[in-house]
């Protein structure tokens, strides 16, 4: 890592440092225009420490201060603190601060007060912590109050400092100043917090300091330079609470890289009418308008406005307030985005009705906004249009997917009308709290749709904001933390709502005279903030918006990969290429047969213990399995259509084995309704009257511990039911044909590719292959006519792809099933993984989920080692992926990068995966480095 040095006479070398090792450089001023950084050392000062840097060349109005870069903070990790070289650094600048500002650290009659917040190279916001005001203590607090003139201001300054020690430094629950604060307003019959006066301030201050003493068992520290040094160091340790932690996780940000502590003169917005602070965006973060945008309070500190404390005001009203302040900032934010040459989130503070700039950075948006956005900088000759394909995360393109409310399909009650804080639509059952979303959510098929509503979230909401469908809150503003989390996550967010009271204890909402509890069911509209009363439809949105096809229309003349969908069914099929797909990479049969008209058959076709049974179960499921062909390649006209044989362990079909055995046993007490009951359920299973249960459900039962296997992902799935069945294969390989041929006659083009699963040797390639081949020879001369097709098999077994030259003599197409894969290669049950999943990411020993990124040193090898050995043996092999990770970025490119002809994914991330393809490619072609636009 690149680090600046200082001159060996300027650093006192510590006695574990060698004797010729220039000592590390940690801190960097930043002050009177001149900083010792610079905007691009982001590894070093963090975004926010590169920024003040930044700004602070550039001229701009930035209070001073210093950055101690993230290297103190990997030293903090390791060896539980700092050396002793950073503290002295440290001092330095701080001298250099008092120097340059005429006061000193919390003393004298005009004491310099700073700012503590974290600064990590990637934003993570609201995840670490932050402390204001320090250096206030018994005295200088007195000092603040008479040059200030404001007694209220440096009281209320003084127990903000406490409360934020406290909690920050001193880890006592913020509940506990809460409770102190609340009661005061109470006592003082005080609405609002701004109610308080100077002399209920200093009450609450006496009490906050009880409570530190309470709680931490010590006194609120009175030294500045003590107060800085604790702060610093847990800033530091903040990078590792399970907040940022889960941050870091779901945003794929290193463990490693630590963030920046920066020190900063304080300005306050709080000191009276003429006094202010807000946040801004260049553009509009929600929708990519070509607005100045932003919220600001007067008479507040910044957390005021970011918290939604207060609901605060639109930028343009400061226009009327303070004109030339206005004029000023909009200068400043102008020339700002035009230096970064992107859109801006900045921070500002106006103190005495003078300006100061705190912070800026590239702007958190909406997919939609990153569209729009990057379409207007190239008009405006700001960017080029291969650098606005990156400014789109492919991801983000699910925001062109996002289903909006149907307002048809029920009468629409508006309960309150909020900030539309992050488009889409949610409709889901309340919850009160986060803890509440992640129980009532559930997982995977059982998934239930929750919106959790809020009075205001805070960064510990972040697990249940992530399995909400939706966020209601009734405070705050379009950058309140609800607001910028859900835009990142793309999740439907409707922010300060103020008409609603949430309250959290009796867990209920009150609108409009009505109450609503947990469970009872609301939609939300993201895109225009309307908070609607029970459960409306919503439409699936369309992926053809004219910016959207601009931008791809730049971005696909790059790709290489094609990009195919996983459908199972038509309407699947004609979304999957409405959203751009060029091909059906994977039919899954399987899912065919759960319709209510086949399971049965399929069931008799399974329970039957011989060959003629059996196929005649089969007899009755070709012509409706020949339909669903007919349909797909209908729908997939002239694109190639891949057909996967039967997969699962066929016991997925059946009754579970411990249900049965209830029933069974229960049955002789079961009353006359529960019986018709059990009828009812077994019908598929010839059991026509309540007489029938005895005899058919143990035979049921029987068959099913014939079928039971203890691992059944290892066992009879894939092309050994094809194997041991090879009735079922045939029985498939003749719909195909069948349907193929009919479309043929029809006009439609098609271009069957009939799979292979779970394949491991070449025999049992050549085993299916054979009879695939065999029936469609007999298709085509039974019908006269003949279709083009290929025969190929899925890599999802290790030995497969080992053996991949030597399986390529009878595949014409390899499809890696990364699912299966992954499950095979690292040992981990896809079902399961969870148990342990969760602890392997905390502790560092995954970086990521492996079944949501491919895992390029382990499975990734085994990808690029088949497709190499297949393509020995037959050079034109096609290769595909269709595992999940097919629509997934980051594998999109490593798919790219060894040369695969097609990714597949489901047909909502085919946009994503085409953006992905094309950057992957670009970043190739044109040598720039892909990826964050941050
Ligand atoms: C796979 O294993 O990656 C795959 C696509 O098949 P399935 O998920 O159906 O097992
Ligand atoms: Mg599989």
């Amino acid at each position: 890592m690149a680090t600046t040095t200082l001159p060996e006479t300027e650093v006192e070398v510590s006695g574990q440092q060698q004797q010729n090792k220039p000592a590390t450089k940690y801190v960097y001023f930043f002050g009177a225009g001149k900083a010792d950084g610079h905007g691009k050392m982001k590894d070093e000062l963090g975004g926010k420490g590169a920024g003040l840097a930044e700004m602070t060349n550039a001229g701009l109005p930035v209070p001073p201060g210093f950055t101690i870069q993230t290297e103190a903070c990997r030293e903090y990790m390791r060896n539980g603190g700092v050396s002793r070289e950073v503290d002295r650094q440290m001092e330095e600048a701080l001298a250099k601060l008092e120097a340059l500002q005429g006061q000193k650290l919390g003393a004298g009659e005009n004491p310099l007060l700073v700012s503590v917040r974290s600064g990590a190279k990637f934003s993570m916001p609201g995840m670490m912590d932050t402390i204001l005001n320090l250096g206030l203590n018994d005295k200088s607090v007195e000092a603040l109050a008479r040059r200030s003139n404001n007694p209220r201001f440096a009281a209320d300054s003084y127990r903000r400092l406490i409360q934020m020690f406290g909690n920050v430094v001193l880890d006592i629950e913020k509940a506990a100043f809460d409770e102190v604060f609340e009661a005061k307003k109470k006592q003082k019959k005080a609405k609002l917090d701004t109610d308080l006066d100077a002399r209920a301030l200093k009450e609450v201050i006496e009490e906050y300091k009880r409570v530190v003493k309470k709680h931490a068992r010590r006194d609120f520290p009175q030294d500045p330079h003590e107060q800085l040094v604790m702060a610093r160091d847990a800033v530091f340790r903040s990078w590792q609470n399970e907040r940022a932690k889960h941050y870091r996780r779901i945003n794929n940000i290193d463990d490693m890289l630590g963030t920046a502590v920066n020190v900063q003169a304080m300005v306050f917005g709080n000191l009276g009418e003429t006094s202010g602070t807000g946040v801004g965006f260049t553009r509009n973060p929600a929708t990519g308008a070509k607005e100045f945008y932003g919220e600001f309070l007067m008479n507040a500190q910044g957390e005021d406005v970011v918290a939604g404390i207060r609901t605060p005001v639109h930028i343009s009203e400061l226009h009327k307030i303070m004109p030339n302040v206005y004029d000023q900032l909009r200068d400043i934010t102008t020339r700002l985005e035009k230096h970064y040459r992107d859109m801006q989130d900045f921070e500002f503070t106006i103190q005495d009705g003078k300006l100061y700039m705190l912070q800026t950075r590239n702007g958190k948006r909406t997919g939609l906004a990153a569209v729009r956005v990057a379409l207007q900088m190239v008009d405006e000759g700001l960017i080029t249009k291969e650098e606005a394909i990156f400014r789109v995360e492919p991801n983000q393109l699910y925001d062109f997917l996002v289903p909006r409310l149907d307002e048809k399909s029920t009468k629409v009650e508006v309960l309150a009308t909020g900030l539309p804080a992050s488009p889409g639509a949610a409709v889901g059952q309340i919850v009160f709290t986060a803890e509440e979303a992640v129980k009532k959510a559930g997982h995977g098929t059982k998934k239930n749709p929750v919106i959790l509503v809020r009075a205001e979230t805070t960064p510990e909401d972040i697990q249940g904001m992530e399995v909400a469908v939706g966020i209601l809150t009734s405070r705050g503003g379009m950058t309140s933390h609800a607001a910028v989390v859900t835009r990142g996550m793309g999740k439907c967010c409707v922010a300060g709502a103020g008409d609603i009271t949430v309250d959290e204890k009796k867990r209920e909402m009150r609108v409009k005279g009505q109450t609503f509890k947990e469970d009872d069911w609301i939609s939300l509209d993201g895109t225009t903030g309307r908070v609607i009363k029970g459960k409306l439809n919503t439409i699936p949105p369309k992926a053809d918006d004219p910016e959207l096809l601009k931008l791809m229309g730049w971005a696909e003349p790059f790709r290489k990969l094609r990009v195919r969908a996983n459908a199972d069914i038509p309407r699947d099929a004609v979304q999957a290429r409405a959203f751009g797909a060029e091909g059906i990479g994977l039919c899954r049969t399987e899912h065919m047969f759960f319709g209510e008209k086949k399971i049965p058959h399929m069931r008799a076709m399974i329970l039957a213990d011989n060959e003629k049974d059996r196929r005649a179960a089969l007899k009755k499921l070709l012509p409706m399995q020949r339909a669903d062909f007919a349909g797909v390649f209908e729908a997939m006209d002239g694109l190639p259509v891949t057909i996967r044989t039967l997969d699962p362990p066929l016991h997925e079909f059946l009754p579970r084995r411990e249900e049965l055995m209830v029933d069974i046993a229960l049955l002789p007490r079961y009353s006359a309704k529960q019986k018709k009951e059990l009828v009812a359920r077994y019908k598929d299973y010839r059991v026509k009257g309540v007489g029938d249960l005895k005899t058919v459900l143990p035979a049921l039962l029987a068959r099913v511990e014939q079928l039971h296997e203890f691992n059944p992902m290892l066992g009879h799935r894939g092309c050994r039911l094809g194997i041991t069945y090879p009735e079922i294969t045939e029985m498939q390989a003749r719909a195909i044909f069948e349907a193929a041929v009919d479309c043929t006659r029809k006009g439609i083009k098609v271009h069957p590719e009939v799979m292979i699963p779970l394949v491991a040797t070449l025999k049992e390639m050549a085993n299916q292959a054979a009879i695939v081949r065999r029936v469609a020879e007999e298709v085509f001369k039974e019908k006269g006519t003949r279709v083009e097709y290929m025969v190929g098999t899925m890599i999802e077994l290790p030995r497969a792809a080992l053996v991949a030259d030597d399986i390529a003599k009878e595949a014409e197409f390899f499809s890696f099933g990364t699912n299966d894969l992954t499950q095979t290669t690292f040992g981990f049950s896809r079902d399961d993984v969870n148990k342990v999943l969760p602890t392997y990411l905390a502790e560092g020993i995954l970086k990521q989920d492996p079944f949501a990124v491919l895992d390029r040193e382990g499975v990734g090898q085994l990808v690029r080692m088949a497709t190499e050995r297949g393509r020995k043996t037959r050079s034109n092999l096609k290769v595909g992926i269709c595992g999940e990770h097919g629509g997934e970025p980051s594998s999109v490119e490593f798919c790219h990068q060894v040369g695969l002809n097609y990714v597949s994914c489901s047909p909502f991330r085919v946009l994503t995966a085409r953006l992905a393809a094309a950057q992957a490619a670009a970043t190739e072609k044109l040598k720039v480095e892909g990826g964050r636009t941050k």
